[in-house]
């Protein structure tokens, strides 16, 4: 009996270790065979993740160079950095203007940091969130004004609570505006009899689309100037740029310290945000500056007058 097992136990044996060698050579063989997958896969992953890397980077490219060519909403963020070098240097050159008109804010406040909060391309959805702010925390703003449809009582209320109402281009589209000085008289006149004919007053501000050192216009910016001299129009930009207007949408927090850090060590700061339908967070971010304005005693927040320090980016020779 004892062979008989015996020879029948190394027989099993032996296919057990033919068996053994086997499963050994298939494993190898999908190991190779993986390392084979893995291999031709990752090139092939890496390249959809640079892809899509790059279309998102490009979208954000496409956001910023919208704002060079035209009639996109996205527009005045920083526009300095948009610039040639030509006009980086002549901006440097004239830098801001600082006029005097009536009592200057600065003699009315003096030894005070003058805060000058502007809001840009409203009314909007927004509008009476923002005047709801305002309100509560008892400051006047100035609102740069387009022309559009169905917000009368936005318009209304602006000027009625003590704000600014100024002027920002009946349409914001870039090529039609600037595409000969005919077309900005035309352009200008009709935003300020559209303002005219709801509030019943003339505003006496107006602040340019991509701001007077936009490289847009292709004749002499004086023709511009004379223009808004002749219907008493006086042009402001901006010198703190809250920079709510990219194609990335920045938080509140980030909105906040932007303004913040461009207010700093300024005696008359003129902040630029917008007043839009895609910028919700600038809504959300006001409450957060004025908190922090507030709390500084040697600051005021005002609305842009005949008394406030013109800020102007490009200055006529003519002034
Ligand atoms: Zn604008």
């Amino acid at each position: 009996m004892k062979p008989v097992d015996s020879e029948k136990t190394d027989a099993q044996k032996q296919i057990e270790q033919i068996n053994k060698r086997r499963k050994r050579i298939q494993r190898f063989k999908y190991s190779l065979l993986s390392i084979l997958v893995i291999l031709l896969l990752f090139p092939n992953i890496v390249s959809i993740y640079l892809l899509i890397q790059n279309y998102q980077l490009q979208k954000q490219i496409d956001g910023i160079y919208s704002f060079v060519t035209e009639e996109s909403e996205i527009e005045e963020t920083e526009n300095i950095t948009y610039l040639s070098d030509a006009d980086k240097e002549e901006f440097n050159e004239l830098q801001i203007a600082e006029l005097k008109y009536s009592i200057p804010d600065n003699e009315v406040y003096p030894g005070k940091q003058c805060v000058y909060l502007t809001f840009d391309d409203g009314p909007s959805k927004y509008t009476d969130e923002i005047l709801d702010i305002l309100a509560e925390y008892d400051v006047k703003a100035t609102f740069f004004v387009l022309a559009k449809e169905g917000y009368e009582e936005e318009y209304k209320r602006i000027a009625q609570q003590g704000h600014t109402l100024a002027l920002h281009s009946y349409s914001h589209k870039y090529s039609t505006i600037y595409a000969t000085p005919e077309a900005f008289r035309d352009d200008v006149t009709m935003i300020s009899d559209f303002i005219y004919d709801i509030t019943g007053e003339r505003s006496k501000f107006y602040r340019f689309p991509g701001g007077s050192s936009n490289s847009l216009v292709k004749f002499d910016k004086e023709e511009l100037f004379k223009i808004l001299r002749e219907q008493e129009l006086l042009y402001i930009d901006w010198n703190v740029a809250s920079q709510d207007a990219g194609s990335v949408k920045l938080l509140p927090e980030k909105i906040k310290q932007n303004v913040l850090d461009g207010v700093k060590g300024r005696n008359s700061a003129v902040v630029l945000m917008h007043d839009a339908s895609d910028k919700y967070t600038t809504v959300e971010a006001l409450p957060l500056i004025l908190d922090e304005l507030k709390k500084d005693d040697n600051c005021v927040v005002l609305p842009i007058t005949e008394g406030t320090q013109l800020t102007q980016h490009v200055v006529s020779a003519y002034q």
